[in-house]
């Protein structure tokens, strides 16, 4: 069983319907709201330990109930929160998004995930000495944990998965530290503006992978540019591809297998999660992805 440790955000989002989209100033009456769990690191995490791996989350949440179904999520899903901290006096990390006129707004509430500083970094090591094979992270905690993260895996010889998300440009420090780092096409060229997403993969041969949704992956293999196609679905609802396929990626490496099959482990579990509607609620198991390959 691959041991991963996911340093991140953990949120509630809140959603509602609505056939009107409230202007400002404006009040309307919306169809259904629910709340779902979220955030990248969440998502990330909850995805792995679908799909077999043992994963311990590194993130915190508030003293609100939020907090609870927060957590509540995390054990029903078999990820270990001995290392998800509530933050006394504060609120839990929230999305809020309106659903209307085929699109979504959303505001997020960062609360409780700003608190995943490099100082509880420091305050979780033992998380860390604990044999992990691969550590996931991405950028919805602040950008100083993202360069400790990278130093720690660094100085402790654990690969890092860098999924760049939401984008903002990286240190090269962080870029050097990361075995691996994953951005959409969008995000390639925020991270990478003065080249090409050609020039890029050359430069960071095995390293970078950019995911191009129904198209499929492309990294460079130190030889030539390859393109590891999707797999063709009924798309359903894409939210949360892009953590299915950064998860699946992580565990089918920390198990050791080439980048090449990695990928495809990735891309097969992330096409299943595009079928069914929801972040994690697409999510699929190790046994549906292998059924499939
Ligand atoms: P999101 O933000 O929607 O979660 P993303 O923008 O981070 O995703 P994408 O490149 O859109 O990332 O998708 C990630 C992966 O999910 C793709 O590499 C592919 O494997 C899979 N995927 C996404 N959309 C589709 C689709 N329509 N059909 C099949 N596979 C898909």
């Amino acid at each position: 069983m691959a041991k991963i440790i996911v340093v991140g955000s953990s949120s509630i989002d809140l959603v509602v319907t609505s056939s009107k989209r409230p202007g400002a100033g404006e009040t309307v009456l919306g169809e259904s709201f629910k709340t779902v769990p979220g955030g990248k690191g969440a998502n990330q995490a909850v995805a792995a330990a679908r799909l077999g791996a043992e994963v311990t989350m590194i993130g915190r949440v508030g003293d609100d109930h939020f907090a609870e179904e927060i957590l509540n999520n995390f054990k029903l899903n078999g990820v270990s929160i001995d290392y998800v901290e509530p933050v006394t006096h504060m609120e839990s990390g929230t999305a809020h998004i309106v659903l209307a006129e085929g699109d979504n707004s959303i505001v997020v509430i960062k609360a409780a995930n700003n608190e995943v500083t490099p100082a509880y970094i420091d305050q979780s090591m033992n998380a860390f000495h604990g044999a992990a094979d691969m550590v996931m992270i991405q950028q919805e905690i602040p950008e100083e944990t993202v360069t400790h993260v990278s130093r720690v895996c660094n100085k402790l010889g654990i690969p890092l998965l860098l999924n760049p998300a939401p984008a903002r440009p990286l240190e090269s420090e962080v870029i050097e530290n990361a075995a691996y780092i994953t951005p959409n096409e969008h995000e390639a060229k925020i991270l990478f503006s003065d080249l090409t997403v050609s020039e890029a993969l050359r430069k960071y041969p095995n390293k970078l992978f950019v995911t191009e949704g129904s198209k499929g992956v492309r990294y460079f293999d130190g030889m030539h540019e390859v393109l590891v196609p999707s797999y063709k679905v009924e798309a359903v609802d894409t939210t949360g591809a892009g953590d299915t396929f950064n998860a699946a990626f992580a565990v089918a490496l920390a198990e050791g297998k080439p980048i090449f099959e990695s990928v495809r482990f990735a891309n097969r579990a992330a096409s299943l999660s595009v079928t069914k509607f929801g972040a994690q609620g697409g999510m699929p198991t190790r046994e549906e992805v292998e059924a499939q390959l």
